[in-house]
């Protein structure tokens, strides 16, 4: 899998999730969350390769570790990225200024901040809006540079070579934004193919796996259309998909529009904060339960699903419980690995 990730924190505690998309020439490194005490699990190399951090939403129990990372990463250059649902980039510029910054007038760093904000389209069930708002640390993340506000129908934030991060606003007391890290389909050659029509590999291969080049090329000697080359061997397998999606009212409706947002998933990492028999309370604090997690990943088809963010009003009798209440629901449910011997005991 050429996206691996980690759940941050313990299963008593703050959470925060790692990921790391590796495209084979390029690697990126994203956190989603940063609850108290989780970024201190990367090492100091691992923490300056996070050049983006996305927030579900604001409660104290997923911010509480930014000034960790921030301490960690502040003066970096460029791409410093923080994003977050409405409101987030008053929050986050408070955290910003939060610090005396008399001695970084030499510094190079900027910091975009960015608010992500539905669009109500009745043919795009997915727009989004992104408002951006640029700071620089020299004069102490004062000057706000204003960016224009980009538009996605489809609800994709980022777009990077060979893979997205598209989200969606979910309820919870306002919005919590979840996420879904997702591999463009993977191009391979059909070496057999290509032999049995006597075609010898070479540089030309570059061009048949990119989309953006047409035309003929030269292959020993003869000249090829590359639309000819490509229906005879260019093959495409699906890339894999992590989706991150917590603290959320798991409603008739969210369920609906869940079920197709993650559609085929191959991970879905998803709170597990309430037992069923909780039902009115997780109802009332805007969460879901484990019974209706395991639902969601069932009907969503997804590979497997990943229990975290568990409520600390549980014992670790009960964690088991919620596991099990939705392992009754979806086979496929289970805690980090590395949670099994503090929760098992
Ligand atoms: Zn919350
Ligand atoms: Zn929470």
């Amino acid at each position: 899998m050429a996206i691996t990730f980690k759940v941050l924190g313990h299963a008593k505690g703050d959470n925060a999730l790692w990921v790391r998309v590796d495209e084979g020439d390029s690697v990126s490194h994203y956190l989603f969350d940063c609850g108290a005490n989780t970024v201190g699990a990367l090492s100091m190399s691992q923490t300056l390769d996070i050049r983006h951090v996305f927030f579900s939403h604001f409660h104290m129990d997923h911010i509480c570790g930014f000034d960790e990372y921030f301490r960690r990463v502040y003066a970096r250059e460029e791409d410093n990225v923080l994003w977050g649902p409405p409101g987030s980039a008053e929050i986050l510029h408070h955290r910003l200024r939060g610090y005396s910054w008399n001695l970084v007038s030499d510094c190079p760093a900027r910091w975009s901040l960015r608010e992500v904000q539905p669009v109500r389209a009745a043919d795009s069930p997915h727009a989004l809006c992104v408002l951006s708002r640029d700071y620089a640390a020299a004069d102490g993340f004062q000057r706000c540079d204003l960016a224009p506000a980009q538009f996605s129908d489809a609800g994709v934030l980022l777009d990077a070579p060979g893979h997205t991060i598209e989200s969606i606003a979910l309820k919870h007391h306002g919005i919590s934004l979840a996420y879904l890290i997702r591999e463009k389909p993977r191009k391979n050659i059909d070496m057999t193919a290509l032999s049995a029509h006597g075609l010898r590999p070479g540089p030309w291969l570059q061009a048949l796996k990119d989309d953006s080049q047409n035309g003929d090329v030269a292959v020993g000697g003869t000249s090829y259309s590359l639309e000819r080359l490509r229906e005879l061997a260019v093959r495409e397998s699906p890339g894999q998909s992590v989706a991150y999606v917590t603290d959320f009212l798991l409603d008739a409706e969210t369920h609906e529009r869940l079920v197709a947002w993650l559609s085929g998933c191959d991970v879905l990492v998803c709170e597990g904060q309430y037992l069923h028999q909780d039902l009115e309370l997780a109802h009332r604090n805007h969460h879901a339960t484990a019974t209706l997690v395991g639902r969601l990943a069932r009907d969503a088809g997804v590979g497997e699903l990943v229990l975290f963010h568990l409520s600390e009003r549980y014992t670790r009798e009960e964690w088991l419980a919620l596991r099990d209440e939705c392992r009754a629901q979806f086979a496929r449910a289970k805690f980090p690995a590395d949670w099994v011997a503090e929760i098992e005991g």
